[in-house]
């Protein structure tokens, strides 16, 4: 064991070489990316210039899965597993881009405002490692660019179409940039890494009068008022405090003038919780409660739920793999254990409740948490310097998640 370790120090150092070689290249990319953001599933642009990258660099690359993603097989042709599978989202945000770099996004109202572009030059670049450093990989790898992580979720169409097999996948990667975290660091979550997400929209209807004889009508303002604070109750009172829930109401509109009765009154919120169980009841509750406080007053709801993406924790031997990966590129101090669970919402939840996964939180900013703006944000501006970092964790991630493979498979 201790040779092997001597031996994947050696191999760190080689790969954390190559991906300080890549910079230069991987910022290329990076930029690419950034100046033309895709949205949804409209990331041809984004898929295209992986595609290509990918085909070069010898990997056999399918276009088109599950809409508009790219799968690449390394060696090509490779069928039989396990294989490790390495993840980047593609997908922008309809935001204006207001950080005055070079580089910015020349498509008014779209802007890679949560970093992906930043995850595509960091999976591209270790892909172009893992061919350089190709007799040390025990398995094959699949590479996966995804579109609609943002929403409405292009994860499950391509495990639909087909990415987990053919090679069989056996262990799955992720990075996402955060802006908490300085360039140079990566989180490794040690509780859930995303959140159960549902959103929902809620109308109060009443019956509408003149202001000045509101006993007339039904007023869906007032209802909607005890609606909201009802909504409070629900967490606080009727939801486990072991275990995390949020009821967020973030949009309410309702009324035409000052002087009538308002007879309709809409919202919108988002539901997070952690618990399968709780986030069920959490559903139930939040229409039950909404109901009742509105009948209170006469109204009615009509309640709609637009569920998310499921939650996920990291799977203990990926997690293991990741952070052997990342102490043996890049030296120790650089993984930091994050043992806060987070409430965000990812797709790659999909592939994590079908495979081992994990996922690396990949340092951004600069010298402070937070001194490049945060995330979703229109002035967002990523710290270059994690490509080098983002690349050597996903390659050495991968050769230790190879190990891994191939030893459990040979103590069958
Ligand atoms: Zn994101």
């Amino acid at each position: 064991m201790a040779e092997e370790g001597v031996a994947g120090k050696a191999l760190g150092a080689k790969v954390h070489h190559l991906a300080q070689e890549l910079f230069p290249q991987m910022v290329a990319w990076r930029r690419a990316i950034h100046r033309r953001p895709g949205l949804g599933f409209a990331v041809e642009e984004t898929a295209e210039l992986g595609a290509q990258v990918l085909q070069n660099l010898g990997w056999e690359v399918r276009r088109g899965v599950g809409g508009t993603g790219v799968k690449a097989v390394w060696p090509q042709g490779a069928r039989r597993g396990p294989a490790v599978l390495l993840r980047a989202d593609m997908d922008g945000l309809p935001l204006m881009e207001d950080t005055g770099l070079p580089y910015a996004s020349e498509i008014p109202g779209r802007m890679h405002a949560c970093g992906h572009d930043m995850h595509v030059a960091c999976v591209l670049g270790a892909a172009s490692i893992l061919t350089q450093v190709a007799q040390e990989m025990q398995t094959p790898v699949v590479v996966a660019l995804q579109p609609a992580e943002e929403g409405p979720g292009g994860a499950e169409p391509m495990i639909r179409d087909g990415l987990l097999e053919d090679p069989p996948v056996g262990m799955a990667f992720m990075l996402h940039v955060d802006g908490s975290l300085v360039a140079g660091q990566v989180g490794i979550p040690q509780g859930y890494a995303a959140a159960n997400c549902d959103d929902f929209t809620l109308v109060v209807r009443g019956r509408t009068a003149h202001g000045s004889r509101p006993d007339r009508g039904v007023d869906a303002i007032c209802a909607a008022g005890q609606v909201l604070v009802a909504l409070q109750s629900v967490v606080a009172r009727q939801i486990s405090p072991l275990s995390p829930a949020v009821v967020s109401v973030g949009t309410i509109r309702g009324g035409d003038r000052g002087n009538v009765v308002a007879d309709r009154v809409e919202m919108t919120g988002t539901l997070r919780s952690l618990d399968d169980e709780v986030r069920r009841e959490l559903v139930r509750r939040v229409e039950a409660v909404a109901r009742a406080a509105a009948q209170t007053m006469g109204a009615e709801i009509d309640f709609q739920l637009e569920p998310g993406y499921p939650a996920f924790t990291c799977h203990p031997t990926a997690r293991q793999a990741l952070q052997a990966g990342v102490e043996q590129a890049l030296g120790p101090g650089v993984a930091i254990p994050l043992a806060e669970s987070t409430l965000g919402a990812e797709d790659f939840a999909y592939i994590a409740r079908a495979v081992p996964a994990a996922v690396g939180v990949l340092g951004v900013a600069d010298r402070q948490p937070g001194d490049r703006g945060s995330m979703h944000s229109r002035t967002f501006r990523p710290e270059e310097r994690a490509l080098t970092v983002g690349a050597a964790t996903l390659a050495m991630a991968a050769v230790q998640a190879g190990g891994y493979l191939r030893e459990a498979g040979e103590g069958h």
